[in-house]
């Protein structure tokens, strides 16, 4: 049986112009990521200067207006372009994903002043941003979080510290959810803190088991004073854009996660077609063929459902109970096809001598960010069954 070299998937794409977006993506992700993915994610080094060029690229606000900057590509096109960038590398698949989500605020709620001021330096002037939702106590239950904002004449003055944040203490910017009125979701406001801001600083990044070039970091934030100028949308809106960026956001890691079990598929489908025992590749033996089969079908499964919450996205038209349901699936669908791969690799699938190990680790953690599975059951069952009686 000869080796099966991984062909490229063969993607369902609107135009010949997100045809050749793909193009340039693979280009980008075979030259400049995957080569050190291994050794830049042993050694927990982020590759900021690979988001530089993403940026000049334009992929860091393609799903953007291009009236300011972004690409304006439709959701189902970026998915698929993060699909990839994190088959390669998922520090680098959820860098963008994560950047996406924290510009969401601004493009979506911010007034047009706000918009012409901050979004093009965001979307394609080599920014980096971080979400800030999360907080030591408060995590799913997010509308319970503490960092504060009083007002201070036409200044806020932020106090409080958040949790878990991708890209804390090296983002150019934060999108920072905190406490401005009473208890509750109703009491939070949006606001886009600079970088550099006084009284901003990071804690150690966390020792992570898996994605460790993408620093995740406490951010405490000591009387940061921003302007009104900053706060996004209404005061008491902040936890309802929140929800909105995460609607989004949870597309964005369905598709990532995708693209870590699509790299762990083609390492196994390799792997088994060249491995030989009892005087047979293992790939003739049907306990594993039968495996490929249902990894490629979770796969396939995942993708077509991922696309088609996007499509109804990009249409216009309610997509939060699929997107739910594509990050769900797509999540528990990666970590039983890498988990899968590690075991068709057998001794060697548990060493760091190939990726599968890797994969596997990377996959955990897409079932627990962006609200864990547990919380996006209790979202798709909101949308069937309503609220919960007290
Ligand atoms: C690597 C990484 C990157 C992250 N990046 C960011 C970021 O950039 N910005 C940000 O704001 N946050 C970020 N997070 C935080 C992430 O969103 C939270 O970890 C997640 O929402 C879960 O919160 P928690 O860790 O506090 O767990 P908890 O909320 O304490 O949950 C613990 C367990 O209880 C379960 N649980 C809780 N409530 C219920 C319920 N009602 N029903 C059933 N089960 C329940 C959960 O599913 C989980 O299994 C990141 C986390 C990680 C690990």
């Amino acid at each position: 049986m000869p080796d099966r070299a991984p062909q490229p998937v063969d993607r369902q794409l609107p135009t010949e112009e997100a045809r050749d977006l793909i193009s340039l993506v693979r280009e980008i992700a075979q030259r400049e990521i995957a080569p050190y993915a291994a050794e830049e994610e042993d050694a927990g080094r982020f590759p900021r200067e690979l988001f530089g060029l993403l940026s000049e690229s334009g992929l860091l606000g393609l799903p953007y207006d291009s009236e300011h900057g972004g690409g304006d590509q439709p959701y189902e096109v970026y998915l698929q372009v993060l699909e990839e960038l994190a088959a390669a590398r998922l520090t680098v698949g959820l860098g963008v994903s994560v950047h996406s989500l924290a510009c969401h605020a601004l493009a979506t709620y911010g007034t047009k002043e706000q918009q012409v001021e901050h979004l093009p330096a965001m979307l394609g002037g080599g920014l980096l941003g971080a979400y800030c939702l999360s907080e030591p106590s408060s995590g799913s239950d997010a509308a319970s979080l503490r960092t504060r904002a009083v007002r201070d004449g036409d200044d806020w003055v932020i106090t409080g510290t958040k949790a878990w944040i991708t890209h804390g203490g090296i983002a150019d910017f934060y999108t920072v959810m905190a406490r401005t009125g009473g208890e509750g979701s109703r009491g939070i406001t949006a606001f886009l803190v600079p970088g550099d801001a006084e009284g901003l600083s990071a804690a150690a990044p966390e020792k992570k088991m898996g994605m460790k070039g993408s620093p995740t970091a406490q951010v405490h934030f000591d009387e940061v004073r921003v302007p009104d100028s900053r706060r996004l949308g209404e005061e008491g809106q902040g936890f309802a854009i929140a929800l909105s960026a995460l609607d989004s956001g949870r597309l964005g890691i369905a598709a990532c996660a995708i693209g870590v079990a699509q790299a762990a598929l083609d390492e196994a489908v390799a792997y088994a077609t060249s491995r030989r025992q009892f005087g047979r590749p293992i790939a003739d033996f049907q306990g594993l063929r039968f495996m490929l089969a249902d990894m490629a079908t979770r796969i396939e499964a995942g993708r077509a459902l991922y696309l088609s919450a996007a499509r109804l996205r990009d249409a216009g038209r309610p997509f939060s109970k699929q997107a739910a349901m594509a990050k769900l699936l797509c999540t528990d669908s990666a970590m039983q096809v890498t988990t899968d791969a590690v075991q068709i690799l057998g001794g060697y699938g548990y060493t760091a001598d190939f990726p599968a190990e890797r994969y596997m680790r990377e996959a955990k953690v897409l079932q627990i960010v962006e609200g864990t599975n547990q919380i996006q059951r209790m979202v798709i069952a909101r949308h069937l069954a309503g609220p919960e009686s007290r």
